[in-house]
């Protein structure tokens, strides 16, 4: 069990990173990517990483929401960052519609930059998109012949959206979105659309607790131990056992980050 989405950097984790790890271990997940978000938070990712040697990796990039702060400083930062063998991929770089921190041509270009890194030190790429599935085709489809590997990660897009990331050669990231009984959904019904070579699973903790867990945790904070969780609803939706889905996926995330 492999969670390929894990913000250990956040502020919700300050108090106790060590023992959320060490949780996440007890579950049985047998390793963890720490996602980068912006420069210091993907040093701090690295830091996290190397702390944690053949049980935590982590990306290197620019989320959308900070294009804003991208500049040819960012850019030597992360390429430092991608000689750490820590740094198993470029991002979470993409585009976010929906939330708009940071303005639309700001986000392109961050993350056509961050592609054209990637592309030129070889590596895979975390991707994000939110509300934006169009424009981050556009973006993203140029590149994607030189590229070795990407995941479009959280993905909560339409089934011509999935299709169309599919037929691109993209892997797909779900998380406990999934779990959510109002705006999960339409996703659920997609699951068995997913080739299982292609599927990875992740908590994006601390963000989206599943809301189906029984009983529910006492605070909403999602943990990467949770992912047990979210790998039997995955399973049973897709009409897998659960332990081959978690191993699969688990051999996906190994394979693409080349682990
Ligand atoms: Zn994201």
């Amino acid at each position: 069990m492999f969670d390929i989405g894990v913000n250990l950097t956040s502020t919700q984790f300050a108090k106790d990173r060590e023992q959320v790890v060490r949780r996440a271990r007890e579950a049985g997940l047998t390793g963890m990517l720490i996602t980068g978000t912006n420069a210091l938070e993907s040093q701090q990712a690295q830091s996290l990483a190397q702390r944690h040697p053949d049980f935590c990796w982590s990306t290197a990039g620019i989320h959308p929401h900070h294009a804003s702060e991208w500049s040819a400083d960012t850019a030597s930062t992360l390429r430092r960052l991608a000689e750490s063998p820590q740094v198993v991929a470029i991002g979470e770089c993409g585009l976010d519609f929906n939330r708009n921190f940071s303005a639309h041509n700001q986000q392109e270009y961050a993350f056509d930059a961050q592609l054209a890194l990637a592309a030129e030190l070889q590596m895979p790429v975390f991707l994000h998109c939110r509300d934006a599935h169009e424009r981050f085709m556009a973006v993203l489809k140029p590149w994607l012949p030189h590229l070795p590997g990407a995941v479009v990660h959280c993905f909560t897009g339409t089934a011509e959206e999935l299709a169309e990331c599919l037929a691109s050669g993209l892997s797909v990231g779900i998380t406990g979105w999934v779990c959510d009984e109002r705006r999960g959904m339409q996703l659920r019904e997609l699951l068995p659309q997913i080739p299982v070579e292609r599927l990875l699973l992740e908590t994006d903790a601390p963000y989206l607790l599943p809301r189906d867990m029984r009983p529910r945790p006492t605070s909403r904070r999602n943990e990467p131990c949770f992912l047990p969780h979210i790998v039997q609803q995955v399973a049973l939706w897709r009409g897998e056992e659960a332990a081959w889905l978690a191993q699969q996926t688990a051999d996906n995330s190994r394979r693409l980050f080349r682990l």
